[in-house]
């Protein structure tokens, strides 16, 4: 067992825990982030941002990740490539379990965002990497000049798809309404896009094919129908990331952890940053914004001065 004790264990390193442990290594509080993947989280798998504050033209998501990533670590940031398993509270401490032995924190920022929602229809878990994807900056490019749908009406869907007509011949968007929920923006350039095409009203019923996929099969107000289609791409919503927590710290109605507006949760010492937590808007805008307000809020609480 470790007998340090860490000031902050940051869990999560997408753009909200980057930015806390930017901000705690400035507080000298020494941060470990915790984090399984690519420094960046989501942000690697992001092909462009265009609306974080100071990038006109955008940024590349893989690249505002490594800057952050290396910024953290200017200030002193460690990381450990190992996912945060369980939590047990320890009198004033907190055990946080992963896959290579316990931690012991002071404080914990939660930033462990969220992963992609599935549809759960027939098809969608047996084709997976055979034609099902959830990332189409990572799997676009097995697409190319390939007739391929994009399931969803967000800004993920939506932003995603106009991603992907870099490669594919047609990319249709299967939405279950019959209008988009997406920003205005990305709406108008979809809709405008000559190469995507939309099924409004769309059920997706099944995703089929033999080896790899070869068509959704869909139900509208027609009935059922296959539309041909080599890719599937799944964009339906995201699930805070919170198993780890095993029930310990209050969630909202829709599975987010429920703080305060200085990121504090129910549990003392617990402060929640990024995707994971309730609130009216997912950006990396404002995940990077609950960061910085997660390390002080920690700070703070390491401190007894509070906030
Ligand atoms: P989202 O905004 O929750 O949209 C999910 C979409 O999937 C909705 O259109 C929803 O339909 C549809 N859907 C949900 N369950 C479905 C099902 N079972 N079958 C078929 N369709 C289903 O999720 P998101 O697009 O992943 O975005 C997540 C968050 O990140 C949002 O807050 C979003 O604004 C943010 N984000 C922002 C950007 C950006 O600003 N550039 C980019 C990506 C994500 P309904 O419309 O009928 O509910």
């Amino acid at each position: 067992m470790n007998a340090e004790v860490r000031n902050v264990v940051v869990v999560g390193g997408g753009p909200a825990g980057l930015t806390a442990a930017i901000y705690a290594g400035r507080f000298g509080m020494s941060p470990l982030v915790l984090e399984p993947g690519l420094p960046g989280g989501k942000l690697t798998l992001i092909d462009r941002i265009e609306n974080f504050p100071g990038f006109p033209g955008g940024i590349g998501g893989p690249e505002l990740a490594q800057r952050l990533d290396e910024q953290a670590r200017e200030y002193g940031a460690e990381f450990r490539a190992v996912a945060a398993e369980a939590i047990r509270r320890d009198g004033a401490l907190i055990q946080v379990a992963t896959g290579d032995g316990e931690v012991t924190a002071r404080s914990v920022i939660v930033a462990s965002g969220a992963t992609p929602l599935r549809l759960g229809v027939p098809g969608e878990r047996e084709f997976l990497g055979r034609g099902v994807s959830y990332c189409a900056t990572c799997d676009g490019p097995f697409f190319r000049d390939k007739d391929i749908a994009v399931v969803g009406g967000g800004d993920s869907a939506v932003e995603e798809a106009l991603c992907l007509t870099r490669f594919a011949r047609s990319v249709t968007v299967i939405h279950r309404r019959e209008r988009l929920r997406a920003s205005e923006v990305l709406q108008q350039r979809a809709l405008a896009h000559p190469l995507i095409r939309f099924r409004w009203s769309a059920e997706v019923i099944a995703v089929e094919g033999s080896d790899q996929v070869e068509g959704i099969r869909l139900r509208d107000r027609q009935g059922e129908s296959l539309l041909p289609a080599e890719g599937v791409f799944i964009y339906v919503g995201i699930v805070p990331v919170t198993g780890f927590l095993g029930g310990q710290v209050e969630l909202d109605a829709r599975g987010h952890l429920r703080a305060a507006e200085d990121t504090a949760t129910s549990l003392p010492g617990f402060f929640a940053a990024g995707d994971v937590r309730g609130k009216p808007l997912r950006q990396v805008a404002t995940a990077v914004a609950d960061g910085a307000v997660a390390a002080m809020a920690a700070e703070k609480y390491l401190t007894g001065d509070g906030v």
